[in-house]
């Protein structure tokens, strides 16, 4: 497999696990190439090319040559510059790993992590929160993150991945995806009365009992395990935390439990207000649940490629 196959895999996989659907997904690609053609050529040079064929910002090869050979990967949650003299330290020893895959995003597909918040208004729409509003709410939301973003040193791995002459990319809300289906498809089955049967439910899965084990696992943060869990959410996917106007909004379209990666304190704040649960699944062990699906794809397409995990992500395989 080329590092092209690879990402290309992983972009395919998004948009056929996506929550807005391919319909919609071919509808935005097509409308950014319309506003693209618009452009005047001084724009058009710094324009980012790869959103014309791909809706996911924060999911970019990020150094080597599209063109080389998959050996070996090493995946990981944060792939940091750390992990990167750790793949060269264990290509030193004579693994097979040219390629270094990251979850979180990082260079480029970091500093543009807000253009795939969007898509969190289509994931409220498909729990009854008019588009309209969920839109509204977003832009703000949006612009907020893309300020926290600007003064983030984001190249660094990437030198470090260029330097030593490793592959690198990061894969994000094609993950993401998965994991929110994965979790969401799984409740839908499992229909846990309390809350205390949606961590019950959730400890079932590799990913989370292991967390639990390490003192990470799911916790509930709004509303207590003898509660009823209601209508339940699986907030897990587009980018990062969304506004806290969403929960209100939520709320009214009859959610009683949200289950995401988490939430800080003014989300916290704002469900306890207006009486949604929250379960915060965990972190990493939810970013895990999506990426050792993404790995099962890989795997299942080449299985000659040696897959090496780090940096929170304990390799979990699905049939
Ligand atoms: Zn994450």
């Amino acid at each position: 497999m080329k590092l092209q196959e690879l990402y290309d895999l992983a972009v395919r996989t998004g948009i056929e696990n996506d929550p807005r659907g391919e319909g919609e997904i071919k509808t935005i690609l097509a409308e950014a190439k319309r506003k693209y053609e618009k452009l005047d050529e001084d724009d058009k040079a710094t324009f980012d090319t790869e959103t014309l064929a791909s809706p996911y910002a924060d999911t970019r090869i990020l150094a080597g040559d599209p063109q080389m050979e998959v050996t070996g990967i090493l995946v990981g949650v944060d792939m940091e510059v750390g992990e990167i003299l750790l793949a060269d330290k264990l290509r030193e020893r004579g693994s097979k790993i040219n390629v270094v895959m990251a979850h979180h995003p990082e260079g480029q597909a970091l500093a543009a992590l807000d253009k795939v918040m969007a898509m969190q208004a289509d994931v409220w729409n498909s729990f009854g929160v008019p588009i309209n509003i969920g839109e509204a709410l977003m832009s703000p939301r949006m612009s907020e993150v893309r300020r926290n973003l600007m003064p983030v040193n984001h190249a660094r791995a990437v030198d470090a991945a260029r330097l030593l002459d490793f592959g690198f990319l990061c894969v994000h809300t094609p993950a993401d995806n998965l994991a929110t289906k994965f979790v969401q498809d799984y409740l839908d089955a499992e229909r846990p009365r309390t809350l205390r049967d949606v961590m019950k439910a959730l400890k079932k899965i590799p990913e989370y009992k292991q967390a639990a084990l390490e003192g990470a696992g799911p916790n509930i943060i709004v509303g207590d395990g003898d509660k009823r869990a209601g209508k339940i959410a699986v907030d897990m996917t587009g980018g990062t935390e969304g506004p806290e106007g969403a929960i209100e909004k939520l709320a009214d379209a009859g959610v009683g439990t949200l289950v995401g990666m988490h939430y800080g304190e003014k989300l916290r704040k704002k469900a306890d207000e207006k009486h949604v649960n929250i379960v915060v699944a965990g972190h990493i062990a939810s970013d895990a649940v999506g990426i050792n699906q993404m790995l099962d794809r890989i795997a299942a397409t080449d299985g000659g490629v040696e897959i090496t995990t780090c940096s929170g992500l304990r390799r979990v395989e699905r049939g």
